[in-house]
């Protein structure tokens, strides 16, 4: 099996790593990864920018390609340029932090495993749900596990998991939860600050105010101590609407 792994915390983060060190034992591992961190990128393509790649290298072997550019110019060029062949599986993480709810939109460690998808390979996303402290051991070995599955059943074309594993330690895991995007209602509290220059600039910070009623999303399967998969389509029409808007008189 030949896996390609990204993220979009950058090639030298911890995550990827253990990512790394992982899937390593079952398959060959391909890196191709921001040079620096993209995290929040969504599913952004550089196309007024040139891409360019550098070899890495740690202990003296090649780790992997930095690419100056997104998660999605990864998956992209990785395949149609720095891979021999198509890969069996693209890998995305493992992210410091969560993607759940309406995060996944903003993304770019679900973007790389999209990119993957719409290429048609079968992909998946991995996430471990802090910020602090982050041991990425398990969600690895998860995320081998869930690796060697998928090579063996297969995904759907244009469907891709996105993975979310709890920052707990591995006893205290009380199983996987195979959920749906949560729906979870933010404020944006844009912080006004002051520059040395006397000029004011914005930073963003969110607030949760609704919480997702029904407790089958992902972020509960978090909060229940489970491992939260939810297969996902990057298909966004909403096939319900279609029917009725062929109804609409819609003439100039
Ligand atoms: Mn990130």
């Amino acid at each position: 099996m030949l896996a390609l792994l990204s993220n979009d915390d950058g090639i030298y983060a911890p995550g990827l790593e253990a990512l790394v060190s992982q899937v390593s034992a079952i398959a060959r591992v391909v890196v191709v990864a921001p040079e620096v961190e993209q995290s929040a990128v969504g599913h952004a393509i550089s196309i007024y920018n040139p891409l360019r790649v550098t070899e890495i290298y740690k202990s003296n072997t090649l780790y992997g390609y930095a690419v100056r550019g997104t998660p999605a110019d990864c998956v992209k060029l990785a395949v149609a340029e720095i891979l021999d062949r198509p890969p069996d599986i693209v890998i995305s993480g493992i992210n410091l932090g969560k993607n759940v709810g309406d995060c996944i939109l903003y993304s770019g460690t679900v973007s790389a495993a999209t990119e993957g998808a719409i290429l048609g390979i079968p992909s998946m996303a991995v996430s471990l749900a802090t910020y602090s402290n982050p041991d990425f051991s398990y969600a690895a070995r998860f995320a081998a596990r869930m690796a060697e599955l998928i090579g063996r059943r297969g995904l759907p074309h244009g469907t891709l998991l996105n993975v979310n594993v709890p920052a707990l330690r591995p006893e205290q895991i009380s199983g996987v939860c195979i959920s749906r995007q949560g729906r979870f209602i933010f404020k944006d509290i844009f912080r006004k600050l002051h520059d040395p220059y006397g000029r004011d600039y914005f930073w963003l910070e969110t607030e949760d105010i609704q919480q997702d009623a029904n407790s089958d999303n992902d972020l509960s399967a978090l909060k229940q101590g489970k491992i939260s998969i939810t297969p996902l389509k990057y298909d966004l029409t909403d096939h319900g609407l279609m029917k009725e808007l062929k109804e609409w008189d819609i003439t100039l």
